[in-house]
């Protein structure tokens, strides 16, 4: 199967699909993996983080700690690896349905990033975007006794931590406006465009390479159901089955780091 993959990505033309399974090596935890952890019973949602003030802060104060640990995290071998096959000119696009950054921060270009950034905020009312890291100053001098105090690091970027109460919340410097990640939340749509730009770089890609994604969320799975509507070649890397196996013309069961570092190599050789 290694061979397949590596068949595969040296006709070039492909492009990647990556999930939370590729940072995981980077100390961010997945959902479904077996580092992973549960989801939440009841995840923030677009409705509730707008509709009471008490959910805000709830939210800021869980994601204001847990952004010390996201900032910190530095790309793994999968990530360099993509980059390098992108440099090398077969990957030709990168979707990714992670929220932070590493795909980048490894030196890829261009990174489609499905459902936001967490180092960016918005504004719901002037829709000025800005730098995670002020409002992280403005939040740290607003809170001094906040600590993270040994917390668990979960896979939206935030921490477990159950009393907020006290946490002072921060507001647009702009327009006073209310602040959020710039992340598409449960009950939010991923952007129009942005679905639309996606659907059109696999349609145009030689074959799919789907990167530590269970697939689980549809969001990221209707790529690969667009691409084997095509006839497009699916190929996964992933520790552990996914939703899309049955589709996938080839399937390598194994951690990405040691999978995608052998792969450049292995190129080389059938060249
Ligand atoms: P998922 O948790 O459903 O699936 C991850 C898959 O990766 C699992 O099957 C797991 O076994 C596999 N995996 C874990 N570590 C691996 C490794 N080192 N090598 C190979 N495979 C590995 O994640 P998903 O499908 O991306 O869906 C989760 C959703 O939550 C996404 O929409 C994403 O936006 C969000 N999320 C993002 C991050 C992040 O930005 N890093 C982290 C967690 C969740």
């Amino acid at each position: 199967m290694y061979d397949e993959l590596a068949s595969l990505v040296a006709a070039g033309g492909v492009v990647v699909l990556s999930g939370a399974g590729l940072s995981t090596e980077s100390g961010i935890p997945d959902y479904r993996g077996p580092t992973g952890a549960a989801r939440p019973a009841t995840p923030m949602t677009y409705q509730a983080f707008t509709g009471s003030e008490e959910s805000r802060q709830r939210y800021w104060a869980r994601s204001h700690l847990g952004w010390r640990r996201i900032a910190r995290a530095q790309p793994n071998a999968g990530h360099a690896a993509v980059a390098g096959l992108q440099c090398a000119g077969l990957v030709v696009g990168i979707v990714t349905q992670n929220v932070d950054g590493l795909h980048q921060a490894a030196g890829a270009r261009d990174v489609v990033e499905l459902h936001g950034a967490l180092d960016r905020v918005t504004c719901l009312s002037c829709r000025q975007i800005s730098d995670r890291q002020d409002l992280d100053d403005r939040l740290r001098a607003a809170n001094p006794g906040w600590t993270l105090q040994g917390l668990p690091l979960r896979p939206d970027g935030d921490v477990d931590l159950e009393q907020t109460h006290g946490f002072e919340v921060v507001d647009c410097d702009a327009c006073g406006g209310l602040l959020k990640p710039d992340v598409v939340f449960f009950g939010e749509n991923v952007p129009r465009e942005r679905v639309q730009h996606s659907f059109a770089l696999v349609e145009g890609a030689r074959a799919l390479l789907v990167l530590g994604s269970s697939l689980t969320v549809m969001s990221g799975y209707r790529f690969v159901l667009r691409a084997a509507k095509h006839r497009i070649p699916v190929a996964i890397v992933n520790a552990g089955p996914t939703r899309a196996d049955a589709l996938a013309a080839v399937r390598v069961d194994g951690a990405l780091g040691g999978v995608l570092t052998g792969l450049l190599p292995r190129i080389g050789s059938l060249a």
